[in-house]
């Protein structure tokens, strides 16, 4: 004999047990669930032969579970049973009009239950005879359902509310730290350049290499920090839609050979071959120079630091009169296809953050996720567009991944209110 299965919907622990107990001792399936949309994902899953529900639940009640699966053709002829403790009549109609085949109360004995289930799966049914009573029932559904969807739009909008605050408080104190911690470390970097710079300290450290070495890790911890933070500073103003671009004549070849020189020696040292050429490039187009030095150091960096030792990055452009497109492509681990939007948002870092190591160019090395979201504003700052074509994510297999960008090779300049997109000027 086929077994048949019914899903339960019950948020009481102690219920949901006992009912899965006894219907499945007496050979049925059972699959539970503890919500009502959890409940509609499952029953959309399996096809239950029937679907047996409390009414009072968490998030939706059961006659309102009843109306949403009713209205799915699939489920026209499924039995769905309430089984409550409100046992009025007046509740027993509601339930019929939304829907449900039979209504039953607690407690219930187990055989009675048993005698239940038989009766509404060999297509028996509970119903209202007077049809003034129906619709009247009916109308009361509707009207209830309809009330507890506005109380429901009420608590969202209040709660949306809520979290708009928060995310701006939370966006108000990112961007006072980062301006607190500016300053000291601005002092810690000059302080550490007067060191470098002092005789006595320069004849200590051709004495001894460890000095030299010492000084080297504050000096290049110190850089890393400055960097972070005005990594933090630039986003926030991008958020912010604080500032103006800043347009020039710009030699975008000559940029980019530029930033590619700042990585001579760590490709060097990683034996990361790049080919770049120059005279694809514009010479001149008009945009925020020091903007697109952002871009441009940020997909690098990235293309250095998701690239095994000994693989390629590839810089080329074409330009087709109005605008360039370019691309930053490498043969690195490459990017999940389910990640290829969200690595564009603020703080999205793909891997897990415990396994977070921060580095401009080691292989693996991390960041705080937000090069890619500024490169976004800032491209899209000049009307361009940014995104990122990979197979997917494959650290052994290396599929690579490709970053496009088209800008316009005359930004307009905007003003502040005509933008949607939020702007910003270099940081001094
Ligand atoms: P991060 O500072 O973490 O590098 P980004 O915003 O620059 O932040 O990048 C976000 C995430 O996108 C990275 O953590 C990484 O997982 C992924 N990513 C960016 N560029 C590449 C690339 N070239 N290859 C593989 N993954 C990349």
């Amino acid at each position: 004999m086929i077994q048949r299965t019914i899903l339960y919907i019950e948020d009481d622990a102690t219920a949901r047990a006992l009912v899965k107990r006894v219907l499945s001792k007496a050979g049925y399936k059972v699959i539970t669930a503890q919500r009502a949309l959890e409940g509609l994902d499952l029953a959309r899953k399996w096809m239950p032969d029937l679907i047996l529900t409390d009414i009072a639940l968490p998030d939706l009640n059961g006659r309102e579970l009843t109306s949403n699966l009713r209205a799915d053709p699939r489920f026209a002829s499924v039995p769905i049973v309430a089984l409550t403790a409100e046992s009025s009549e007046e509740k027993r109609e509601l339930a019929l009009a939304a829907g449900v085949n039979g209504y039953l109360t607690k407690p219930f004995d187990a055989k009675s239950l048993l005698m239940h289930m038989e009766f509404f799966l060999s297509g028996g049914t509970e119903g209202i005879d007077d049809s003034k009573r129906l619709q009247a029932a009916r109308d009361r559904h509707l009207a209830e359902v309809v009330s507890r969807l506005e109380a429901r739009i009420r608590e969202l909008e209040t709660s949306n509310e809520a979290l708009t605050g928060l995310d701006q408080m939370k966006d108000t104190f990112i961007q006072l730290t980062a301006h607190e911690l500016r300053t000291p470390l601005t002092l810690i970097a000059g302080y550490g350049r007067l060191l470098v710079d002092h005789p006595p300290l320069q004849g200590m450290m051709a004495q001894d290499q460890d000095i030299g070495m010492l000084i080297k890790g504050l000096t290049e911890s110190i850089n890393r920090m400055q960097t972070v933070i005005e990594e933090i500073l630039t986003m926030s103003r991008i958020m912010t839609n604080q500032i103006e671009l800043t347009l020039s004549p710009t030699n975008l070849g000559a940029l980019v050979a530029r930033v590619l020189g700042e990585y001579e020696q760590v490709c060097r040292e990683r034996q990361l071959s790049v080919h770049f050429n120059q005279h694809e490039w514009p010479v001149s187009m008009r945009a925020d120079t020091d903007l697109l030095r952002v871009v441009i150091n940020n997909l690098l960096s990235n293309a250095v630091k998701y690239t095994p030792d000994g693989g390629q990055i590839k810089l080329k452009a074409r330009m087709d009169g109005q605008s360039v497109h370019f691309i930053v492509q490498d043969t690195g681990m490459g990017i999940d296809p389910a990640e290829q939007e969200s690595i564009f948002r603020r703080f999205h870092t793909v891997r897990d953050i415990a396994l977070h190591s921060t580095s401009k160019t080691a292989f693996g090395g991390g960041g705080l996720g937000l090069g890619l979201p500024i490169c976004r504003g800032i491209v899209e700052a000049h009307g361009g567009r940014i995104w990122v074509e990979s197979k997917g994510n494959d650290p052994q297999q290396s599929p690579g991944s490709t970053f496009c960008v088209v800008l316009p090779l005359i930004t307009q300049p905007r003003s502040k209110n005509q933008s949607s997109i939020k702007r910003l000027v270099p940081q001094q």
